[in-house]
């Protein structure tokens, strides 16, 4: 019988998942155990509960990228999360550290709607119009690397849910305007909490030349939007606030700054992953949280605080975070490095952990 090592992967894939729930976790919990310190698992507030209770720290991807930068006894990090969040691990953990993730398909549709190309060109034309010296590039966590790597080069940064307010005051002690990519609602709902009126926050529809804007538009701008969203926020609507208000008025509303700003303006707040952790930990005992964020975020919390009631503002799933499965991560620790092993090359990982590094000081 030939060896797991030597059969193809797919072959070695349907043999784990022919395994039970039980016996994977043990698979797992047997690498835990085995080595100790030296294994790092990250898992992000969306993965589905069995996975999110192996992780050995749970967070947003801000959350996540610090326990990676810190994480100075592990030799290797399985990251339990979408690939861009295992691409800023790499970027931040140290060179002799392996950085693994379980399933190397998932990934971000929202990430994907800004590339280096699409984004090159923007800054092109944008420097036709307007002195780009004083434009600075910021990508949202939810990006490739090479993207962090852009940003790194020009003196821009990365933003994540968590700090996007403070990162926009750091770019406005440097710069006249931002380019913010790829998520328009997240870009918007951070300029609406600084006061930034609409008009000066124009959508860059990167289909179009100069963004579909007029120079003026372009010069007058703060932040220029670019078009981009996430199909698992942009779900939410103002009719399921008004729903819940109508039926439970004493529940609590908070939502993802990912969401349409129309639904932020409805909900008691406002935040990334980890200000919704902690406002649903300090809630009193009894009070009813409506999420407006990935299903698994109330799932996980609500096993966290059994005495609340915890509910999604409407079931809306990411079906990239949902492909992480026990299966893959008893397979990828299984292969002991000879798989799923999240690799960067150097002239993207040292502009990338410029911007990342900018970030994580932005705290
Ligand atoms: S929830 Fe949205 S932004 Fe996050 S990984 Fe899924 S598609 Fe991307």
């Amino acid at each position: 019988m030939t060896s797991l090592l030597e059969r193809p992967v797919f072959d070695a894939l349907e043999h784990y998942s022919r395994m039970s729930s039980e016996e994977l976790t043990e698979i797992i919990r047997e690498h835990k155990k085995r080595l100790g310190n030296r294994l790092l698992i990250l898992g992000h507030f969306y993965q589905k509960p069995e996975v999110f209770d192996l992780a050995d720290v749970t967070g947003d991807s801000y959350g996540l990228s610090k326990a990676a930068a810190e994480a100075e006894e592990c030799e290797t990090i399985l990251f339990c999360g979408v690939h861009f969040m295992a691409e800023s691990a790499r970027i931040l953990a140290r060179e002799d550290q392996v950085v693994l993730h379980p399933d190397l398909r998932a990934g971000c549709p929202m990430a994907d709607m800004a590339n280096l190309d699409t984004v090159t060109q923007a800054w092109e034309e944008l420097s036709e119009v307007t002195d780009i010296n004083r434009v600075v590039p910021v990508t949202y966590m939810n990006s490739d690397a090479d993207l962090k790597a852009f940003c790194g080069e020009r003196g821009g940064i990365v933003c994540t849910s968590s700090n996007a307010a403070k990162v926009y005051d750091w770019c406005y002690e440097r710069g006249d305007r931002i380019l913010f990519f790829p998520d328009e609602h997240l870009g918007r709902n951070t300029g609406n909490q600084r006061g930034i009126p609409s008009e000066r926050m124009p959508v860059w529809d990167w289909k179009e030349y100069r963004g579909g804007l007029s120079e003026n538009q372009i010069r007058d701008a703060k932040v220029l939007l670019w078009k981009g969203f996430c199909h698992v926020h942009t779900h939410f609507t103002v009719e399921q606030i008004r729903r819940v208000r109508e039926n439970e008025p004493e529940a609590v509303i908070l939502v993802h700054p990912e969401c349409p700003e129309e639904v932020v303006a409805l909900a008691d707040g406002c935040g990334s992953t980890d200000y919704m952790r902690k406002q649903v930990l300090a809630a009193a005992p009894g009070t009813t949280v409506y999420l407006g964020t990935e299903m698994n975020h109330a799932l996980n919390l609500q096993n966290r605080r059994p005495d609340l009631t915890v509910k999604y503002l409407s079931r809306s799933l990411c079906p990239n975070m949902w492909k992480i499965g026990l299966n893959d991560m008893a397979y990828t620790l299984d292969m002991e490095g000879r798989v799923n092993r999240v690799e960067l090359p150097e002239e993207i990982i040292r502009p990338g952990r410029l911007a990342l590094e900018r970030m994580l000081e932005v705290a």
